[in-house]
């Protein structure tokens, strides 16, 4: 079982135009507000990203935020967290939020969210980190992501094994539950941080 402290939530800088995916950061902060469990995020107080930290920190939970430098502007950074760490650069930024989070959680958003997501779970193919990987499918949102996942698996270039690191699922309780229950395929280590 693993024991989830703290979860790095990947998600939009921007709200979208679906209001279940809202109502989703929000149930989602709540969710880890009941089981104690930190959040780090990129430090926004925009989009579907502020929203999950918002509703975090009004139920006095913790929120940890990695932000770097270039976006530490007054209309991006959420001044209120618990913690705000700046980091040199976009790099320093994931490697930061990789290595303080005990699990990732990826919820409806655009480039920089799949970016995130597709770098944090490339590192586990690699064998740099166990940590689970979980998809929160709002609203049929992933659908397509899946499908295409499965068309790489089909073509020859993704393994089954590699596919089956995303742990996918609609609904929160049920993603959390998979994502404790979680054991990463044993991989020889043939890469460290430092060559990230
Ligand atoms: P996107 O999905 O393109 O809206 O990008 C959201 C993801 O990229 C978040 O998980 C952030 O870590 C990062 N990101 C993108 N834009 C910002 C921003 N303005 N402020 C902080 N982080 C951002």
């Amino acid at each position: 079982m693993n024991r989830l402290k703290k979860i790095c939530v990947f998600c939009g800088s921007s709200d979208g135009n679906d209001p279940a995916i809202t109502e989703a950061a929000v149930s989602l902060g709540g969710e880890f507000v009941k089981q104690d469990i930190e959040l780090v995020y990129g430090a926004a107080k925009i989009g579907v990203m502020g929203t999950i930290a918002q509703t975090i920190l009004d139920n006095q939970g913790r929120v940890i935020g990695i932000i770097p430098g270039f976006l530490k502007v007054k209309e991006v950074v959420h001044e209120g967290l618990t913690e705000l760490h700046t980091t040199k650069n976009m790099h320093d930024r994931k490697l930061m939020m990789q290595e303080v989070s005990d699990g990732f959680i990826t919820m409806p958003g655009g480039f920089g969210t799949l970016e995130e997501l597709f770098e944090v779970i490339t590192w586990q193919q690699l064998g740099l980190h166990e940590k689970p990987i979980g998809l929160l499918n709002v609203n049929g949102f992933y659908d397509e992501l899946i499908a295409m996942l499965s068309t790489m698996v089909d073509r020859g270039f993704l393994s089954l094994e590699n596919f089956n690191l995303l742990i996918v699922d609609d609904s929160i309780t049920g993603l959390l539950k998979k994502m404790e229950a979680f054991k990463a395929p044993q991989k020889p280590k043939w890469l460290n941080p430092e060559r990230t």
